[in-house]
């Protein structure tokens, strides 16, 4: 680990589970203050990162909501004083055949994994433009680019996540703003064990796929979002990296 992100404060949403505590106890590690954002409480978040001597706090929102997402943002600067890192990590990801697939359902998915990143762009870029200094880095899905059946919902949302990842980092490039997204294969968490469980058959199946032919686990994805958040990356935007044990190649 690194002091690359001393000083610098960083939300990142989800982050009560699975890829989005890899990423606040990465973060943390790399110096940053951590803001863990959920619905629920993040707790054992909390405890990692204060047993690792880290500056965090939780903060409850529903990242769909618009009322929600502007009081986190006031919250957020009360706590610590400004954002300048926005990891927009929450998603959900039910695998249904199209057929079951109602409008509410497809609305649900396009608003906690598409709005939502919107919602808190919109709350948290204007700060950054305002100190000329900001990272914001979006969840996407190697999904996207796989011929994976039942996802018809949350594959548009991730592709609606890229899309938005390369219109965004044009939109904000001159306040010293990246945007960058990144695309993991299926990750062992809370999500695809117990909200939306994965079969040990379809983990073993999707690691065959790879060209790196073991399971992934969220730290997997950590080295990536450290980096894409850091000085380094200053010249990376518009970007979706496949980190995905190299199954998918865009
Ligand atoms: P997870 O289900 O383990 O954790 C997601 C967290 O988001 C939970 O703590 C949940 O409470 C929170 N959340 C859900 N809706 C919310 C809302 N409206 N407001 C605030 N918080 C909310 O998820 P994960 O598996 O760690 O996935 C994280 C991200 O990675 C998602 O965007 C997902 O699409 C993406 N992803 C995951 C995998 C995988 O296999 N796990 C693969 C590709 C992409």
């Amino acid at each position: 680990m690194s002091n690359r992100h001393q000083g610098r404060v960083a939300a990142v949403t989800g982050g009560a589970n699975g890829i989005g505590r890899a990423f606040a106890r990465r973060l943390a590690a790399d110096g940053a203050a951590v803001a863990v954002v959920d619905l629920e409480p993040a707790t054992e978040t909390l405890a990692v990162l204060s047993g690792a001597g880290a500056e965090a706090a939780s903060f409850a929102c529903d990242v769909t909501s618009e009322d929600d997402v502007a009081r986190l943002a006031t919250e957020i600067g009360e706590r610590f004083g400004r954002c300048d890192i926005l990891v927009n990590n929450v998603g959900v990801y039910p695998n249904e055949p199209f057929e079951a697939v109602t409008f509410a359902k497809w609305r649900r998915v396009m608003a906690i994994n598409l709005d939502s990143m919107f919602l808190t762009a919109k709350a948290f870029s204007p700060g950054m433009a305002e100190r000329g200094w900001g990272r914001i880095v979006n969840m996407a899905s190697n999904t996207f680019g796989t011929p994976v059946t039942g996802y018809s919902h949350y594959i548009a949302s991730k592709g609606g996540v890229i899309g938005f990842t390369r219109a965004l980092a044009s939109d904000l490039a001159d306040r010293g703003i990246t945007v960058n997204a990144i695309a993991p294969s299926l990750v062992r968490t809370h999500g695809t064990q117990v909200t939306n469980p994965r079969s040990d058959e379809r983990f073993a199946a999707v690691a065959a796929m790879q060209a790196i032919k073991r399971e992934q686990r969220p730290d997997d994805l950590a080295g990536t979002l450290s980096f894409l958040a850091s000085d380094d990356a200053a010249f990376i935007t518009g970007q979706t990296l496949y980190v995905d044990g190299g199954w998918v190649r865009p």
